[in-house]
């Protein structure tokens, strides 16, 4: 039995030999996705698509607690349609798949597979709002994208992705700001308080903005590697899509104004981010309030008489207090032990005919491996403090990785040497002089990931050009 644990174990590469190879292979070997038939597209498997249901009903409550209807939209876009807002097409151009031929024919117009719908909105709100009556109009809708990338890797970076995407219109520019915080404060939560990730809060540079936006608030978190991640990103886009697409209600007074719109976005990235920030040699492992599974039972010597049974009565028992599930197949104990700790299910419950002797389960968690011999008829409540103690180690984890990784620098040298010691966030001074900027990437290939809310001051001069700084930037390396 110990030699085909070593080898199962043997299928994922060490984190700290190849960061990059590790993801790869948790990403197989926890059978979240298999490759699809087109370079860079996956096959999202049902472990994976489970903690994306679990994800993706989190948030989709929160988006309707907070006042938006769902609805859907075509996958196609005309060509036409997608060339009204200049900024926007010249963001995307480089990487929208074209659809040139319907059955034999070709069309008269080519058209695009929606690499977001900001343009399908504009033209439907445009039809539908007249008045300030009709304000706001808070709607999202959950779908599949498509970006045609030139490299790819599961979850992080696919040709087709899934998301929602959430696209409001108000009356005045206050309003679609505060939408823009408020959805951005919508995802800091569901990564915070459910995914267990950290994130920081803040503004794009107008270099890194979203295409055809005013501005881009994002939240950003970083990885085991010392890279960041952009978690989700939230849009104020100004009246740009409105004067484009000729968005007009009539105000109180009668008068014709454009409507002030906002875009926001969270996707199947997010499950990327969860590997990367809680995963460990051993594979995955799942924050237990988007496990599709928390709790996996694995009899021992179920050949013996009374193991089975006693097994699923627990099962049975447990099921209104938590997600749990019994491998009750004749493959090995030890087996099982490193399959469920591939996949990342925070607690398995061992039970053989010693504990059911002593009157006790062995509770083993994922996290840390600890194991605790829990009496049968304490475990209706100690799992869920249990589970409830996984996840908020799990985020106080992550938030000392990040402390750790956290970096100043005030010169440039500063900065280098930060990132090949320490790499992770590098808070730096910034001049605002988007040339500045450019210069750090092609220095370090560090870009900056956000103008944070929280601004510290940690020099008066800009960590590149020496010259007075504007505001504090957190910078890294990126996926
Ligand atoms: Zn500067």
């Amino acid at each position: 039995m110990a030699k085909k644990n070593k080898q199962f174990v043997e299928k994922v590469t060490a984190m700290e030999d190849d960061f990059a190879q590790w993801y790869t292979d948790v990403v197989k070997q926890a059978d979240l996705v298999d490759y699809g038939p087109v370079r860079g597209s996956m096959i999202i498997r049902p472990e994976g698509y489970a903690i994306w249901e679990n994800i993706r009903d989190i948030l989709d409550a929160k988006i309707k607690e907070t006042g938006h209807e769902n609805m859907y939209f075509p996958l196609f876009i005309p060509e036409s349609m997608l060339q009204k807002e200049k900024d926007h097409i010249e963001g995307f151009a480089p990487e929208v798949a074209w659809v040139t031929h319907g059955g034999d024919e070709a069309l008269q117009e080519r058209l695009v597979v929606r690499p977001t719908s900001e343009v399908l909105f504009a033209e439907h709100y445009a039809k539908i709002i007249h008045s300030y009556r009709d304000l706001p109009k808070l709607y999202n809708q959950w779908s599949n994208v498509v970006r045609w990338e030139k490299t790819t890797r599961p979850f992080l970076r696919s040709l087709e992705f899934l998301w929602q995407e959430g696209h409001t219109c108000h009356a005045t520019e206050e309003d679609a700001a505060k939408e823009t915080r408020q959805m951005l404060d919508v995802y800091a939560s569901v990564f915070e308080d459910y995914m267990a990730i950290p994130v920081l809060k803040g503004k794009k540079t107008e270099k890194e903005k979203f295409a055809g936006a005013s501005y881009t608030l994002t939240i950003e978190s970083l990885m085991h590697d010392g890279k960041a991640l952009q978690a989700g990103t939230s849009h104020h886009l100004g009246t740009g899509f409105a004067e484009a697409f000729d968005i007009r209600f009539s105000n109180e007074a009668g008068e014709l104004q454009p409507v002030h719109q906002t875009s926001w976005g969270f996707t199947t990235r997010s499950i990327g981010a969860m590997i990367m920030v809680h995963g460990d040699n051993c594979g995955l492992v799942v924050p237990p309030k988007i496990a599709a599974k928390q709790v996996m039972i694995v009899p021992v010597a179920q050949h013996k008489e009374g193991v089975l049974d006693k097994a699923y009565q627990l099962k049975e028992q447990l099921g209104s207090i938590a997600r749990v599930d019994i491998d009750a197949s004749d493959k090995m104990p030890g087996w099982k032990f490193n399959e469920y700790e591939m996949k990342g299910v925070p607690i398995r419950l061992e039970i053989g005919p010693k504990d059911i002797e002593k009157g006790q389960a062995v509770l083993v968690r994922r996290d840390t491996g600890e194991k605790l011999f829990t009496p049968i008829d304490e475990l209706e409540t100690a799992i869920p403090e249990l589970l409830e103690d996984i996840q908020r180690s799990l985020f106080e984890k992550a938030m000392k990785h990040r402390e750790e990784k956290t970096s100043v620098a005030t010169t440039m040298e500063e900065f280098k040497n930060s990132l090949e010691q320490n790499p992770g966030f590098i808070k730096a001074m910034w001049c605002g002089d988007q040339q500045c900027e450019d210069q750090i990437k092609e220095e370090t290939t560090a870009t900056s990931r956000c103008i944070p809310f929280e601004q510290e001051k940690v020099a008066d001069t800009c960590v590149c050009c020496q010259k007075q700084a504007k505001e504090l930037v957190y910078w890294a390396k990126a996926y």
